[in-house]
C-alpha cells in the first residue's frame, strides 16, 4: 500500500509499505480521506525532533475492513477517525480524569506511530472514534484534528454566549474556531490574521469583525468593540510569536488566553499585566475521544462546515509548500478513494 513517509532531508516520499499483521485489540482501516494539518508540516520539518521513516497523517477517515480478537467497540464497515490522540495508557492520573491527551505514554498518529496518510492504517480499536453516518467523510477528516482542537480550545476559553472572543489565525484550524465559537457557543467573534483572503473567508463564515493585524492595531480594535474593556477570551492558532503576544494585550482583566498554534518560539509575558489583571494563559492540545464525538456531532448538524479541497497523495510536497507560503484557505485533503 502507498504511504507518505518522512525522509531524512525533511521531505515526504510516497512509498510502498507492507503492514504487519493485526494484534489483539486492533483494527485495519481502509483510508478514505486524510487532511493535511500544519502540525504535519512541523513534524516533517523535525520541529519536535527527528521522525524519519514515520508515516504522516492525523486527520484520517476510513472504513474498518478487519478486526483482530478482543475488539468489541468496532465492526467491519464502521467509519472511523484516525486522530493525533491515537492511544493512551488508560490508567494514569490524566487518563482517569478526562485528560487523556496529556497521558505521558500517549501515542500520536503521524508522529510517534504511523499515521493515516496511507491507503491503510492499523488502529487501536477503542481509540478510533466513530463518524456519524450523516457527516460527509471528507469534511469529517478536517474535524478529526482542526475541528476537535478548536472546539476544545473554545471550550477551554470559558467563553459565554454573547461575549467577545478573538481568534488569531484563521487558517485550517482558525476557520473552524470561528464557526464553533459562533454557532455552538453563541459568542461574538473577531478574527485576526495577516492574510486578506483568509479574513474574507472568516467573514463569510460569520465572524462579526475581521482585522488584518498588519494594517490595523488589534488592541485599539478590541477596545473599540468592547467599550474600552477588552475581549472576554482569545484563542491563538497562528504560527508566529507576534499574535501570541497580541492575544494577551487584547483581553480584559480575568480573561483566558488559549494557546493552540505551535511556532517554535517563546511568548513574552508581562508579569505585572498577568498578575494585576489576573490573566490566565492556558495551552490546549487536540481533544479527548469524547470531545471528538461532540465536534463530529456539531458538524453533522451543519453548525460547522469545513472547507476542503481534494488532492492526490503524490502532491503532498506541493501542499506543504503552499501551506508554508500561506496559500491554503481551509484544508487540503488527500483523497484515497480513487
Ligand atoms: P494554517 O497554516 O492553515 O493556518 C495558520 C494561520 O495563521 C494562517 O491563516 C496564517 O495566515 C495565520 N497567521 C500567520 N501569521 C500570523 C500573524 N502574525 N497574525 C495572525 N495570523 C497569522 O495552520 P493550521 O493547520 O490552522 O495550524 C495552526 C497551528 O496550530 C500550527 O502550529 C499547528 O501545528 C497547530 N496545531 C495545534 C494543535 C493543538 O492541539 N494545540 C492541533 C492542530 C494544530
Ligand atoms: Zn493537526
Ligand atoms: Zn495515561
Amino acid at each position: 500500500m502507498k504511504a507518505a513517509v518522512v525522509t531524512k532531508d525533511k521531505k515526504v516520499s510516497v512509498e510502498e509499505k507492507q503492514l504487519r499483521p493485526l494484534k489483539h485489540g486492533e483494527a485495519l482501516v481502509q483510508t478514505e480521506f486524510c487532511g493535511v494539518c500544519h502540525t504535519d508540516l512541523h513534524v516533517k520539518n523535525a520541529d519536535f525532533g527527528d521522525v524519519t521513516g514515520v508515516v504522516l497523517g492525523h486527520e484520517g477517515i476510513g472504513k474498518v475492513i478487519e478486526v483482530a480478537e478482543g475488539v468489541t467497540s468496532l465492526k467491519v464497515g464502521d467509519r472511523v477517525s484516525i486522530a493525533w490522540m491515537f492511544e493512551s495508557c488508560g490508567h494514569c492520573e490524566y487518563c482517569t480524569t478526562g485528560r487523556e491527551t496529556l497521558c505521558r505514554d500517549v501515542k500520536n498518529a503521524g508522529y510517534t506511530v504511523d499515521g493515516a496518510m496511507a491507503e491503510q492504517v492499523i488502529v487501536t480499536a477503542d481509540y478510533a472514534v466513530k463518524v456519524p453516518d450523516n457527516l460527509d467523510p471528507a469534511a469529517a477528516s478536517s474535524v478529526t484534528c482542526a475541528g476537535v482542537t478548536t472546539y476544545k480550545a473554545v471550550k477551554e476559553s470559558h467563553i459565554r454566549p454573547g461575549q467577545w472572543i478573538g481568534v488569531f489565525g484563521v487558517g485550517g484550524l482558525g476557520n473552524l474556531a470561528v464557526q464553533y465559537a459562533k454557532n455552538v457557543f453563541g459568542a461574538k467573534v473577531v478574527a485576526f490574521d495577516i492574510n486578506d483572503e483568509k479574513l474574507a473567508f472568516a467573514k463569510e463564515l460569520g465572524a462579526d469583525v475581521v482585522v488584518n493585524s498588519l494594517n490595523e492595531d488589534p488592541i485599539a480594535k478590541a477596545k473599540e468593540l468592547t467599550d474600552g474593556k477588552g475581549l472576554d477570551a482569545t484563542v491563538i492558532t497562528a504560527v508566529a510569536k507576534t499574535p501570541f503576544n497580541q492575544a494577551i494585550d487584547v483581553v480584559k482583566a480575568g480573561a483566558r488566553v488559549v494557546a493552540v498554534g505551535l511556532p517554535v518560539d517563546k511568548m513574552d509575558l508581562d508579569i505585572p499585566r498577568l498578575v494585576l489583571d489576573g490573566i490566565q494563559v492556558v495551552g490546549s492540545l487536540v481533544g479527548t475521544r469524547q470531545d471528538l464525538q461532540e465536534a463530529f456531532q456539531f458538524a453533522a448538524e451543519g453548525k460547522v462546515v469545513p472547507k476542503v479541497a481534494l488532492r492526490k497523495i503524490e502532491e503532498i510536497n506541493e501542499i506543504f509548500e503552499e501551506m508554508e507560503q500561506g496559500k491554503i484557505t481551509g484544508r487540503m485533503v488527500i483523497d484515497f478513494t480513487k
